[in-house]
């Protein structure tokens, strides 16, 4: 099997909720995505998805994806994309870094090999745990009676896994985590993730003032060495998430006991592969995981459905269902929230059906 188009459509995500902000004043209103297809000469398509959160969240932006296809994908016509530590080796020999551009690639081609052998991804990336898997709600950074507010709709959507944007002015972001966790039953957990938003002093200060509150705090503050030092002065539960883009990172915080969870974003990481490769050593490492990426629709959910529903209950500690979080779907057969669960599909590949119609014309053809 030779891979002969490579090819991507741009889709626009609104949200439902009509904007997403989060740490130092970062908001979006309409998601840029970027909707990869790889083509084969057997006629298979397989299909991933690259949504970054903005171009101020990780080093990516939505033209960036685009681009970096336009660069990568001559390299990969004429591969197998059943071969996916050879195809991936290829990528990084062609395009340093970037990981976010070779991940919709990756997911593609995890796609085709599901829909060669018959089997959902899920299936090929170790197997089914458990009945379905549980969610996570963000929640967009408002005033902390509005979070509460919301907090308490989503609990009624079935959720029980929340996590609340903070970051901001640290004694406003106090607020927010008193006002939302006493909306919040004994056994729902609650993360307060500052997305780097804090400095070290600030830090460790919020997490004194709620230290009698059942909270985990995810990524404090932009360094790893000032997460560090925050983790090593707080006894909350505490996930890594933004320093961790690869082996390397997870190593390191792993030796300095840096995390108890880590935060795996398909995109952040690379692809399935890599991402895979990661979990996998968490999983022996006895590391919590929240299973997602960094945005996305309908095909972004699908894989990330695949990656958490194949990793171990005791150490899934959460997902993301993003698709229910905007207005557009893209495609058939996506998993579908119910009761604040998600299940993989049980078709080959992805399970997925693109949605011609919802996706628009190509933006990307490399032949
Ligand atoms: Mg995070």
């Amino acid at each position: 099997m030779k891979i002969t188009r490579i090819f991507a459509h741009r889709v626009l995500l609104p949200l439902k909720e009509g904007r997403y902000s989060w740490s130092g004043g970062k908001s979006v209103d309409v998601f840029d995505s970027t909707i990869v297809g790889v083509e084969t000469n057997t006629g298979l398509i397989g299909y991933g998805e690259v949504c970054p959160l903005g171009p101020f969240y990780l080093p990516a932006y939505a033209d960036g994806v685009r681009a970096g296809l336009r660069e990568i994908g001559p390299h990969l016509i004429g591969w197998d994309p059943r071969e996916l530590a050879k195809l991936n080796h290829r990528m990084d020999a062609a395009l340093k870094g970037h990981a976010y551009v070779k991940s919709g690639i990756d997911i593609a081609c995890w796609d085709i090999l599901g829909q060669f052998t018959g089997l959902p991804v899920c299936t090929l990336l170790g197997g089914r745990f458990g009945d379905a898997v549980r969610l996570y709600r963000a929640i967009s950074q408002e005033a902390p009676e509005v979070m509460a507010k919301k907090v308490v709709g989503y609990r009624a959507e079935g959720y029980t896994r929340f996590q609340l944007k903070v970051g901001g002015d640290p004694d406003l972001d106090i607020d927010r985590i008193r006002a939302v966790s006493a909306m919040l039953k004994p056994t729902d957990r609650l993360v307060a993730d500052a997305n780097t938003g804090w400095t070290q002093h600030d830090a460790v200060r919020v997490c004194r003032a709620v230290r009698d509150v059942d909270v985990y705090i995810e990524q404090p503050c932009l360094t790893y060495e000032e997460c560090l030092a925050v983790r090593q002065k707080t006894d909350h539960p505490f996930v890594l998430d933004e320093n961790v883009d690869g082996l390397d990172m997870l190593l390191r915080a792993r030796a300095d006991l840096a995390m108890d969870v880590v935060n795996l974003k398909i995109s952040k990481l690379g692809g399935l592969t890599k991402t895979k490769q990661v979990r996998d050593l968490c999983v022996s490492m006895g590391i919590g995981m929240t299973l997602e990426d960094s945005w996305g629709g309908d095909v972004t959910t699908a894989a990330i459905a695949h990656l958490a529903h194949s990793t171990p209950e005791e150490l899934r500690f959460t997902a993301t269902d993003f698709n229910s979080y905007v207005t557009v779907s893209t495609a058939e057969g996506a998993p579908q929230r119910d009761n604040g669960f998600m299940k993989a599909s049980t078709a080959p590949g992805l399970g997925i059906r693109l949605r011609k119609a919802a996706v628009g014309p190509l933006v990307v053809e490399v032949r």
